[in-house]
């Protein structure tokens, strides 16, 4: 992370990962935006923007359960994954 990444206007904390929509996002995180400007649902809850976080992890559930695999397991080999790849 860069030292000198400007502030989010919502959070306060760094903006790094959009740092060149920063203007475009309000001088906001893309999601703390989203979350200000677009989110019309409770902030734990889908809303009904298609890029909303929420619905993709929804839809993307939803797939993985159609195509018949289990997203608890899925879930768990990568934080498995994860573990092994920072010891
Ligand atoms: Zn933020
Ligand atoms: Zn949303």
């Amino acid at each position: 992370m860069s030292d000198d990444a400007p502030l989010c206007a919502r959070c306060g904390s760094a903006v790094t990962v959009n740092r060149e929509n920063y203007e475009l996002f309000e001088r906001m995180h893309w999601l703390c935006f989203h979350l200000e400007f677009e989110h019309r649902a409770d902030v734990d809850a889908p809303c009904s923007h298609q890029s909303c976080p929420w619905f993709v992890i929804e839809a993307l559930r939803r797939g993985l359960i159609d195509a018949g695999l289990d997203p608890t397991v899925i879930r768990r080999q990568a934080i498995a994954r994860r573990t092994a790849t920072t010891e």
